[in-house]
């Protein structure tokens, strides 16, 4: 089972779209996907039409209960989605309490990572999507993956975000003497600004090999496969944001293979 977290420190970047996307193209090749939504936001939970504010058993519980929890609770929290092999662990809002309620307790940041290993049968990939905040949620979701991928938007206020979301890898890597992996994945690319393409130079000046060397466009089917309820590659197989994301999926893949550090 592989874990990858799609994290950046500010919204609106594309986490949730690029977490779905992902796990559609997986899912898509018999790929047995998990989608973890941490976001007190709940996007993710929404997109799929899952009733946020209704449920029994969410991720709320899962950090709450911590150790109490077992595989069989777990699963029962986990949700299937309308696309075969694709399932989500749904967040609520009362997520946004949890820094409050756990977050000085010792081992709280890796109660994600210990409930995640319970269904490591049952799952070959696991995305979770992370609020844009640094506090233990975001801590969980970084100890629980394997590689960590970045949605920057390509313009240049975005870049100063971005500044600040390295600043975070490296104090949680430093306090866990661990170093993820990262891919920065730009975002929101509009061909037909200057401001973009200069975005994505700078970012590859910047952050070198760890910028993916291509980028997702702007494209309003996004916002349509989610009105319908569709992952991206279901809905518009054929259109220029799900090919980007087929190449970007491409990519990390062979990172991954190889092993690389990037
Ligand atoms: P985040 O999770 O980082 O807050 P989202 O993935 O929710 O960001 O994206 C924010 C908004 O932008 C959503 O309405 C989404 O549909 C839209 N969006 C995301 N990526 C694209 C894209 N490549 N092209 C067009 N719209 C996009
Ligand atoms: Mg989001």
């Amino acid at each position: 089972m592989r874990v990858w977290t799609i994290a950046n420190q500010k919204g609106g970047v594309g986490k949730t779209t690029t977490t779905v996307a992902l796990g559609g193209l997986l899912a898509d090749r018999g790929k047995r996907v998990l989608l973890v939504d941490i976001d007190p936001h709940a996007s993710l939970t929404y997109y799929f039409g899952i009733d946020s504010e209704h449920l029994e058993l969410s991720a709320f519980d899962v950090f709450t209960q911590n150790a109490g929890m077992t595989a069989e609770q777990f699963m029962q929290a986990l949700q299937p989605t309308a696309v075969k092999n694709l399932d989500v662990l749904p967040s609520t809002m009362a997520l946004a309490t949890l820094d409050r309620k756990l977050g000085t307790q010792s081992g709280m940041g890796l109660i994600l990572k210990k409930a995640l290993h319970q269904v490591r049968q049952e799952y070959d990939y696991v995305l979770i999507d992370v609020p844009p905040v640094l506090g233990v949620l975001m801590v969980n979701a970084i100890a629980a993956c394997q590689r960590i991928l970045i949605p920057v938007q390509t313009e240049f206020l975005a870049l100063k975000g971005l500044e600040r979301m390295m600043r975070t890898l490296t104090l949680i890597a430093n306090s866990r003497q661990q170093q993820h992996p990262y891919t920065i994945v730009p975002t929101l690319y509009d061909r037909r600004t200057n401001a973009s393409m200069q975005a994505h130079q700078r970012l590859r000046e910047l952050y070198g090999e760890h910028v993916w060397n291509g980028m997702i466009p702007v494209d309003t089917k996004f916002r349509d496969a989610s009105r319908a309820q569709q992952v991206p590659s279901q809905f518009a197989p054929k259109s220029r944001g799900v090919l980007a994301y087929q190449s970007l999926l491409t990519h990390v893949l062979q990172l991954d293979k190889a092993g690389e550090r990037l």
